[in-house]
């Protein structure tokens, strides 16, 4: 059984040594067969050059390093591309996810499930326009994509294989792993646990990037929107033609009959904020389609830094002790 950890890094460099210290020792007491692969999403400081440092000294650990900085959906993606376990752990690499909960994931995996995802406690200190926002994301997304997503379920999960292989065949650019998860089901279950604060360094998260992931998350997962424009257009058509009809009739039997100015401008500024924003949403759309169209890779991998041999190993083979 060979079990993989997956863990995106972008700009982590005060964190990322005691993350693989951490994982690797919580490895190392549970399991026999194991790698973990760090994926560097384009960090710009040193995080590649100090997990490079441990990557030298321990055969389980692999950095893919990408050629820029794609995001962390992407980045997941990578590493889960690049995973060869039997079963596949996803985590943080900033010691939000914390690793004493491997063991765990692994334990609860083996009763017969297919995935076992970290379910957050809910958050105390968190701002309430945070929790108000996030609240509002998931009922959106649940109504418009038809999917139970689960509340408060993070990226922090163990799958097994066949569950990693139906992902990996989702080629899609725009990812939204939530909305994987949920498009491709299995059988799951959760653990609950308490999000520790960050080991260092910062959110790489603000409200435009949260704002832009929401609107992704959706659009390229539902096309119910669409279906509402659809319905609302039909339901003005009908109002807009009766209401003609009532003006007409008016014009052709009351004396002298002059429609008011103010209803005029109301009617017209109605339609036309609807009408841009319908135009709006098909542009959403639109801009999709265009980026899927090309069909390009997801990502590049600028190098895959492995050391094959442990420190030990290679120094049994100086002294030529086999
Ligand atoms: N991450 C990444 N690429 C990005 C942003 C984040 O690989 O463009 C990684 C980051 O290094 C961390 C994980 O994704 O391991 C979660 O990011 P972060 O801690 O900033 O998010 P939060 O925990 O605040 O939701
Ligand atoms: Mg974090």
């Amino acid at each position: 059984m060979l079990l993989s950890i997956v863990a995106p890094m972008y700009n982590e460099e005060l964190s990322i040594g005691e993350y693989i210290k951490q994982t690797i020792s919580v490895l190392q007491q549970n399991f026999t067969s194991y790698e973990l692969i760090l994926v560097d999403d384009g960090s710009k400081d040193n995080s590649v050059a100090v997990a490079k440092q441990f990557a030298e000294k321990d055969s389980h650990i692999r950095i893919v390093q990408l050629s820029r900085n794609f995001g962390q959906e992407i980045a997941t993606t990578a590493g889960l591309n690049h995973a060869k376990g039997d079963y596949v752990i996803l985590m943080d690499s900033d010691l939000q996810n914390p690793p004493s909960m491997i063991p765990l994931f692994y334990q609860k995996i083996q009763e017969g499930y297919d995935v076992v995802y970290a379910e957050r406690k809910e958050r105390i200190g968190e701002s309430f326009l945070k929790k108000f926002t996030s609240r509002l994301f998931y009922w959106v997304a649940c109504k418009m994509t038809g999917f139970q997503l689960p509340r408060n379920a993070a990226d922090f999960r163990i799958m097994t294989r066949t569950v990693v292989n139906a992902l990996n065949s989702l080629r899609e650019n725009n990812r939204y792993q939530v909305m994987l998860y949920a498009y491709v089901g299995f059988k799951s279950t959760s653990i609950p646990y308490d999000v520790p604060p960050r080991f260092a360094g910062e959110t790489k998260y603000n409200y435009t990037r949260m704002f832009k992931t929401a609107l992704d998350a959706i659009l390229s997962f539902s096309s119910r929107p669409l279906r509402i424009i659809s319905l609302v257009s039909v339901f003005i058509s009908v109002i807009s033609f009766a209401y003609a009809v009532f003006i007409f009739i008016q014009y052709m039997f009351v004396d002298n009959f002059v429609e008011g100015i103010a209803s005029v401008l109301a009617f017209v500024a109605i339609m036309f904020a609807l009408l841009f924003l319908f135009l709006a949403l098909l542009s959403e759309y639109i801009g999709r389609i265009m980026i899927e169209s090309k069909r390009r890779p997801l990502y590049f991998v600028r190098d895959e830094i492995h050391y094959t041999k442990t420190e030990s190993e290679i120094n049994k083979e100086k002294t030529g002790d086999h």
